[in-house]
């Protein structure tokens, strides 16, 4: 039986990596929902809306046409992020626009806006689903549910990673998840936190490929 899966969890855990790969070894989809928070944020600022104006977020976040297309194979495969059919992959990460999604997803009434779309999206199961609330909020009866940490130096250190030539200095960076994981986590609509049955995984000394790998195993023995 496929089931869903949730990965919550502090920016710069690994996340992204890990559902990806994960939804690749299982066979199932991936629904990133950092996505949809980061286009409404992105579709408030080009739209010039203040990025605490609650009513005309929540009409972005209601009317977002978003949509997701896989390229490519294996470690290379990107999932492209479609907004009214534009590719907007890059512009969704920028620094800006990852404070401005933190911003935009403290407000209740965008996260009331986005939750038919999240839940309608993952569907009926065989779909890996990552974010902060996907295990409490969005899918708290996901077969299951894992919360991924890590240090968050080791964090910093695999966002700069990530972000390669285009990254700041480590400080910065540093900064910039420690401001996010504190808003994140301290809102009061809900909060980044590990499901009661969530599987805690600290990834700071393990390499991505255990972490899939002890992920798989609790998924495959929960699909029988
Ligand atoms: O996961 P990602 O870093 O792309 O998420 C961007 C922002 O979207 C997070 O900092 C968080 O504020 C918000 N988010 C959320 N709930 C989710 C996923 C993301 O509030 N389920």
């Amino acid at each position: 039986m496929s089931l869903v899966v949730t990965i919550d969890g502090p920016a710069g855990a690994g996340k992204s990596t890990v559902a990806k790969r994960l939804a690749r070894r299982l066979g199932y989809r991936l629904l990133d929902t950092g996505a949809i928070y980061r286009a409404v944020a992105l579709a408030g600022l080009r739209a010039g809306t203040a990025l605490d104006d609650e009513p005309a977020l929540a009409l972005i976040a209601r009317d977002l046409d978003i949509d997701f297309a896989f390229e490519g194979d294996g470690d290379a495969a990107v999932n492209r992020v479609l907004l009214g059919g534009e590719d907007v992959s890059a512009a969704i990460r920028t620094p800006e626009a990852s404070q401005a999604a933190s911003k935009v997803s403290a407000l209740p009434a965008v996260r009331a806006a986005l939750l038919d779309l999240q839940r309608r999206l993952g569907g009926k199961g065989g779909v890996v689903v990552e974010g902060r609330d996907t295990g409490t909020v969005v899918f708290p009866e996901a077969g299951a549910k894992f919360f991924l940490t890590a240090s968050d130096h080791e964090r910093a250190r695999r966002r700069m990673e990530e972000l390669g030539a285009r990254a700041g200095a480590l400080e910065d960076v540093l900064g910039e998840i420690r401001e996010r994981d504190a808003r994140d986590a301290g809102r009061d609509v809900a909060p980044m936190k590990a499901a009661g049955d969530a599987i805690l995984v600290d990834s700071s000394t393990m390499s991505l490929d255990e972490v899939v790998a002890d992920l798989e195993r609790v998924v495959r023995e929960r699909e029988q």
